[in-house]
């Protein structure tokens, strides 16, 4: 297939008609206002996410529509509208019973199992502020997100809580109920033999629920009521809770319809993990908003079993990542031609530079480009996009999707920032503040939301450039964090594990640049004074960073070093040790602390 900067979009690929075909009009005509009226609102006033994504539905046709579809290992489930409906309820009256309160925190920590769903939204039907948290944490983070969280209630499973949970609860003091799944009763009614129930505050939520009502009245929360608190990662500190409200409806609806492109009878997946806000915003809300059916995958990555999935399925829309989509291209174009999409009509990426490699071979093996987007936790939806009914630029993340005002900003001398209005100029990507998902704070660190703002322009943290018909080309993160598989990891919480280790002096962690997942995360250590470094001590390290901290955010390398380099105020500079890593220039070293 010729290769070219632009792939032009032809009447064969919308073969629906999209819901956003003129770019230009679509965004002069939107107002969020408008958006907010598409949705229902609670019958006695306010907004509720729970209440938009299911409740609104089941008094009408709806009602009996498949809501999620659970592929499990060797089964399969369908939880309709309705079942949603009673099933939240059910746990929503679980939570009340147990005495839990409006604007708690409730955290769920489970696998991409029912239980999960049925937390998420009948927590917030309840008026709890929602959590769900990646199963691949490790204690640590765990423990740390629950704590600056104030966890009320955790939802788990047996095997998660005796791995990574149990030993650490005299260190959760704000959690008061532990609700468990049985690993083998998927979703069924009825008790289950837990081996810690005997513990105060220790529940089988199986029984809790066949015990429960089946219907709850939503509770009255306004748009500016906290909802979910998704945890993100920074350079420095612990990381940041940002706190989004149920006004983020708004957003996840409008993103919806028109990054994504909902249809009613669309088959939707979207592979992200709920502990992610993709997962959350996109793999819960959004195609429950539009009345769309997910398809939900319980098993880990696996090349073959996602071709089935498409094709069985009959998926239309796909939602996914670029790490995923290198995967599928390693396993070789042989793999797929075993497979047909015909129903696919639109595939959507997130989370990290899309190589133009990765569009091209979407179009040559699925038989659709990829359409990159771009947004964050902070941002709680899409706000960049490569829409249906657009031309694509392989290697950028889009335009802006209507409603929101981006922008490239640099720093002013005398504070503040201005914005670059000439294209192709580097510089900081801002968003105006304003759309319903922005975030409202990062739990109890004013300080640091503070700084994200410069006067209206909330400050994204990415570099990135506009070209001259207003596609934005991602350049690199301004700081520190480290992507991998599309999961932000903060080099500091690594660094803290590391140290806890007695042998270790100081750790510096940086994202070491990979083919496959982007960055894989690398530590360097020095060891403390009468400690060899050894292969063994390696093993161990990277032994005890696993333990702690999940595999998902543990370093993959470890090399000993015997200094690390710091700034004079005692900084460890990690961007030096990437440069000396990946032998580049060192850049400006005068802040550097003699002998390092
Ligand atoms: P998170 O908050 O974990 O969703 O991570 C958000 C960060 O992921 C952004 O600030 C970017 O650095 C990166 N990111 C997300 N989407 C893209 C994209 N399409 N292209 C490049 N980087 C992306």
């Amino acid at each position: 297939m010729q290769r070219s900067a632009i792939i032009h979009k032809t009447a064969a690929d919308l073969p629906v008609p999209p819901n956003l075909a003129d770019y230009a009009a679509t965004c002069a005509d939107f107002s969020w206002d408008a958006a907010r009226a598409e949705l229902a609102g609670l019958p006695g006033g306010g907004l509720n996410i729970a209440h938009e994504a299911v409740e609104r539905h089941v008094q009408g046709p709806l009602r009996d529509r498949t809501a999620f579809r659970f592929l499990g290992e060797a089964s399969v489930r369908d939880l309709s509208f309705g079942e949603l409906s009673q099933l939240t309820s059910r746990f929503a009256n679980v939570l009340q019973t147990l005495g839990v309160r409006r604007g708690e925190r409730v955290f769920v920590l489970t696998g991409r199992i029912p239980e999960l769903y049925i937390a998420v939204l009948g927590g917030l039907k309840a008026g709890c502020v929602v959590s769900p948290l990646f199963s691949a944490f490790g204690p640590e983070p765990i423990a740390t997100r629950l704590n600056i969280g104030e966890g009320a209630v955790l939802v788990t499973t047996d095997l998660l809580y005796e791995r990574k949970v149990a030993k650490l609860r005299d260190r959760l003091p704000t959690l008061r109920h532990v609700l468990l799944v049985g690993d083998d009763n998927e979703g069924d009614e009825g008790g289950s033999e837990h081996a810690v129930t005997d513990i105060a505050g220790t529940h089988d939520l199986a029984t809790l629920m066949a015990q429960a009502a089946d219907h709850f009245d939503t509770a009255a929360t306004q748009p500016e009521d906290l909802a979910l608190l998704h945890f993100t990662s920074g350079t420095t500190g612990t990381p940041k809770g940002a706190m989004h409200v149920h006004g983020a409806v708004v957003t996840h609806w409008a993103t919806g319809r028109y990054a994504l492109d909902l249809h009613p009878d669309d088959v939707f997946w979207c592979t992200a993990d709920p502990g992610w806000v993709t997962g959350t915003s996109y793999g819960i809300i959004a195609p429950l908003l539009h009345g769309v059916t997910s398809i939900v995958d319980v098993a880990e990555f696996d090349a073959e079993r996602w071709y089935r999935i498409l094709q069985q399925q009959r998926v239309t829309i796909w939602y996914t990542a670029p790490t995923a989509i290198r995967m599928l291209m390693k396993a070789g174009p042989e793999l797929a031609r075993g497979f047909s999409f015909p129903r696919l009509r639109f595939v959507a990426s997130v989370g990290e530079p899309l190589n133009p490699e990765a569009v091209w071979w979407g179009q040559e093996v699925l038989g659709k480009p990829i359409h990159d987007n771009w947004w964050q936790t902070e941002t709680g939806g899409i706000m960049i996009a490569n829409l249906p009914a657009l031309d694509i630029k392989p290697g950028s993340m889009g335009r802006p999707l209507p409603g929101v005002q981006a922008a490239i900003v640099r720093q002013r001398e005398g504070g503040g920032v201005e914005v670059v209005d000439a294209p192709d100029e580097e510089g900081e990507l801002a968003l105006r503040r304003g759309w319903p998902s922005m975030l409202r704070g990062y739990l109890n660190n004013e300080e640091r939301y503070r700084k994200c703002f410069a006067g209206d322009w909330y400050l994204t943290g990415d570099l990135a450039r506009r070209d001259a018909d207003g596609y934005y080309w991602f350049v690199g993160r301004s700081d520190d964090v480290i992507k991998s598989a599309g999961h932000l990891i903060g080099p500091f919480e690594v660094e803290s594990a590391l140290m806890e280790h007695p042998a270790v002096a100081e750790a510096g962690v940086i994202g070491k640049p990979d083919d496959m997942v982007g960055e894989v995360v690398k530590a360097f250590v020095s060891l403390k004074q009468g400690v060899e470094p050894s292969e063994a001590l390696r093993k161990e390290l990277l032994g005890h960073a696993r333990k702690k901290l999940g595999a998902a955010v543990a370093p993959k390398e470890i090399d000993f070093l015997p200094v690390l380099p710091r700034t004079r105020s005692g900084k460890i500079m990690r961007r030096l040790l990437k440069a000396r890593e990946l032998g580049l220039p060192e850049g400006d070293t005068s802040t550097l602390e003699a002998g390092a």
